[in-house]
């Protein structure tokens, strides 16, 4: 630590995912490939620097696929639609690039497969996001959206006597979800538990390494947009493992110097949608105000990466 005593906890994983790197390159190759302006559902990613930058390279952001015009390439967001949106899609004749994560895709699959074995599905998650749309859209009637633990006491008591199993958005926390569920099968004992964890390795490495750093600190900033569910959550978590204070940013700019009054350790990180250039600028920002020892904390090691859509996967060299 340098004579001042102010430091940085970096945390470590932080920033890009795999599915949100494969997303804005999904993006970026259909520029190159189709030119511009590209048309993506939805925010790609909920990080308004990314979409912001790609709004500069000629991509238009729209909220339905209705505002496409007829034949232009339209690209689905990391976070997923339902069939009727893809449905949708095709009768506007949209060519159409899916960049919905695989591991979105992994939840989807799943509603569809106890659909179809008859069971009624809790899906926990937050009401308006639109990953938990578009995985409730693949089964709409059969599937009961649990937001929170408020959300597991007003669960009807009609689901006691049917073949039940609960699944959940990939980007919860993971206590509060596991408490939800302690919630909610004390109240139905025939609740079933997936085969598989669905919140995705990507928000429990972020939200492990935030844990371990907060507690040695006065301050956490979490660099992330107030959209990005997984970032959220980042910030709750530092708060409930220790952290004094906590504060979710888009950008350097919007620190407030109060909040470094007294602060000896700030933890930083980000959220999975967020380029290292912004995390970076929180550096040279608490650098100029005497932070200017960092440590980076790593909890795990990340190697995940996702091909991308066929369509602009670039072609294998053979050897
Ligand atoms: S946060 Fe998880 S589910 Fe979301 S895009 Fe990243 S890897 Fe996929």
């Amino acid at each position: 630590m340098d004579k001042s005593g102010k430091k940085i906890l970096l945390a470590a994983p932080r920033g890009y995912c795999a599915g949100v790197d494969r997303a804005v390159e999904t993006v970026e190759r259909a520029l190159e490939k189709y030119g511009a302006p590209i048309y993506v559902r939805k925010q790609i990613v909920h990080n308004r620097y990314v979409v912001e930058t790609l709004e500069e390279k000629g991509v238009i952001f729209v909220d339905e696929t209705d505002e496409v015009p007829e034949n232009a390439h339209v690209v689905f967001s990391a976070h997923g639609v339902s069939p009727a949106v893809r449905e949708g899609a095709r009768s506007l004749s949209l060519s159409t690039l899916d960049a919905t994560c695989p591991l979105v895709t992994k939840v989807h699959n799943e509603v569809k497969r106890f659909a179809k074995q008859g069971y009624q599905i809790l899906l926990i998650g937050h009401e308006g996001h639109e990953e938990v749309e578009g995985t409730a859209g693949e089964a709409p009637e059969v599937t009961y959206l649990v937001d929170g633990l408020e959300g597991a006491d007003t669960v009807p008591e009609e689901f006691a006597d049917k073949k039940l199993i609960w699944l959940s958005q990939t980007t919860l926390s993971v206590d509060e979800t596991v408490d939800i569920v302690r919630r909610l099968k004390e109240r139905f004992p025939n609740l079933e538990n997936p085969p598989s964890e669905d919140i995705c390795y990507a928000t429990q490495n972020r939200q492990v390494a935030v844990k371990k750093i907060a507690p040695q600190c006065e301050l956490m900033i979490v660099v992330g947009s107030q959209n990005s569910s997984n970032s959220r959550r980042l910030v709750e978590v530092a708060l409930q493992a220790g952290a004094k204070d906590a504060h979710l940013v888009d950008f350097a700019r919007q620190i407030d110097e109060s909040w470094l009054d007294g602060v000896s350790t700030v933890g930083l990180s980000s959220g999975a949608s967020v380029p290292e250039i912004l995390v970076n600028q929180v550096i040279e920002f608490l650098a100029q105000r005497g932070f200017e020892d960092v440590e980076e904390v790593t909890t795990a090691e990340e190697t995940i990466s996702f091909a991308l859509p066929r369509d602009i996967r670039p072609p294998r060299v053979k050897k």
